[in-house]
């Protein structure tokens, strides 16, 4: 059986999703990739005020650096995400 896939540039991203495990939250917050970094300055849920980042430091910025840095690297590197694409039910 074959399966069917989708790929995504890395350049190709456009905004982010970052969803709030907190079970009396969940909110879904979402931001253009560019703003990602400065997102979430204190690194927790507007809703809640959970503490959204593992470790000391703002994972989303380090994310969003990485991103900019891989993006700027184009001429040396390309990344691509390759996504399994779920038949629909019917
Ligand atoms: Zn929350």
């Amino acid at each position: 059986m074959s399966e069917t896939i989708q790929k995504v540039l890395l350049s190709e991203l456009q905004k982010v999703r970052i969803i709030c495990n907190n079970p009396n939250c969940g909110a879904i917050l979402e931001t253009p990739l560019a703003d990602l970094g400065r997102f979430l300055p204190n690194g927790t849920c507007r809703y809640c005020n959970t503490d959204l980042m593992p470790g000391n430091e703002n994972t989303l910025l380090t994310l969003a650096n990485a991103i900019h840095t891989l993006n700027a690297a184009a001429k040396r590197v390309v990344v691509e995400f390759v996504l399994p694409v779920k038949p629909e039910a019917k």
